[in-house]
């Protein structure tokens, strides 16, 4: 294969430079008495990604997955109740692990393409009276489907009626991409992965921990000792790790939180918008439509692209691939067939998302699917190039004259 293979999976997302520099470092010695100087202000930095005040960092090498699981078992205890709803792949896959565990779980289903259904949440909560939920879980943006929900919605939820239960937000695809606040919606735990807004290879599960959350630890019967909190924060608490930390993904994810805090994390947001706005562009003028039904849910990390009656979506992911170097995101489960991904989230601009819509768009043609040659790809161009938005304003002409000077 001759050039880059384009990324447009919403996971791994493409490592920047900078990243993979710091991460290419000779092994160190994670005991070395230097070290909290260098841990303990990321911990803080990242806190400032997840918009908490005085939420509990914790970094698991593993993955997302190890995430949820890590905090179900340090809040919970074996039969406790737990509220969720499910509608992709990732909200599905953690209900079912909530179950695995030996939860009681209480799953609303809502059809593939909706978002977390805040009036379900506000109709159990209010029927709890005698407070049997211990917690609520709700996917912040469901990665299969391309749906971003209101998690302030379900916090609301829960006020309304005074529910003392946890709330806990699965932020894997959102977390560093697109708005989240830990503090101002009252989540209780938070979950992110390294592969994803982060910039990193997949191998660390970064999450926040409200002290009401830490607080539930103490009563918590599940059995754990890999993922304890305790275990941890005594480590953390000196600036070290309770077992070998990665280090070269910690190096690499000091670069990433520099890389996000330097952009600025509103701005982060605005080029995640703009950069999506950008693909939805190009689905409509494909005569596409997306997986996601209402627009003020379209998700501004992935966007799940249904295909016409008849058409295989692993045929385009596949023509893609093979034929034209560029990764597309499958179909999960429910939509496997139906549904194909492209993940705008990350490390990316303007001409790297045209290198997305470009193989998406000569591989639909060459299997057959009826778009009107460089139709999506011209409305993409059109809205970047005549878009006066933030993501421009994070630019502003002073460092854009300053870069072309220096370019020349
Ligand atoms: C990717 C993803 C996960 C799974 O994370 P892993 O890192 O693969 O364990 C969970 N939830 C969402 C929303 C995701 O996008």
């Amino acid at each position: 294969m001759q050039g880059n293979r384009g990324l447009f999976v919403p996971g791994p997302t493409n490592v920047p430079e900078s990243v993979r520099g710091a991460i290419d470092i000779p092994m160190e010695d994670h005991r070395a008495p230097d070290l909290p100087r260098f841990v303990l202000p990321l911990f803080e930095d990242i806190r400032k990604i997840f918009k908490s005040e005085d939420g509990r960092v914790f970094l698991y090498p593993g993955s997302g997955t190890g995430g949820w699981e890590a905090t179900l078992t340090n809040t919970l205890s074996p039969g406790d109740k737990v509220l969720t709803t499910r509608f992709g792949q990732f909200s599905l896959l953690w209900a079912s692990m909530c179950e695995r565990l030996g939860l009681e779980v209480d799953v609303t289903d809502v059809e593939w393409g909706e978002g977390a259904p805040v009036d379900v949440y506000a109709q159990k909560l209010a029927e709890d009276t005698e407070h049997k939920i211990k917690a609520v879980l709700v996917c912040h943006n469901e990665t299969a489907t391309g749906v971003t929900s209101d998690v302030a919605g379900v916090r609301k939820a829960l006020d309304q009626c005074n529910h003392p239960a946890l709330l806990f937000v699965d932020g894997v695809s959102s977390i560093g991409s697109i708005d989240f606040r830990m503090d101002e919606w009252g989540v209780d735990a938070a979950v992110a992965g390294s592969q994803k807004g982060f910039m990193l290879p997949a191998g660390l599960a970064i999450m926040c921990v409200s002290r009401k959350a830490l607080a539930a630890v103490e009563s918590a019967k599940f059995p754990r000792c890999y993922f304890d909190f305790k275990d941890m924060i005594a480590m953390n608490d000196t600036g070290y790790f309770p077992y070998t930390p990665p280090m070269s993904l910690i190096r690499g994810l000091r670069v990433s939180v520099d890389k996000i805090l330097g952009e600025g994390l509103e701005n982060v947001f605005l080029r995640h918008a703009y950069l999506a706005e950008g693909v939805r562009k190009a689905v409509s003028a494909w005569g596409l439509r997306l997986c996601a039904v209402d627009p003020k849910s379209y998700s501004d990390t992935v966007s799940a692209i249904c295909v016409p009656d008849g058409f295989d979506s692993a045929e385009i992911i596949k023509r893609a691939y093979f034929r034209y170097n560029v990764s597309l995101g499958a179909g999960l489960s429910k939509v496997a067939g139906k549904v194909f991904r492209i993940g705008h989230l990350g490390d990316l601009n303007e001409v790297m998302i045209m290198m997305a819509l470009t193989g998406t768009e000569m591989s639909m043609r060459d299997i057959g699917v009826n778009v009107e040659p460089g139709s999506g790809v011209a409305a993409a161009e059109e809205y970047y190039r005549t878009a006066k938005n933030g993501y421009k304003d994070a630019f502003p002409p002073q460092a854009t004259q300053a870069t072309q000077a220096a370019a020349e």
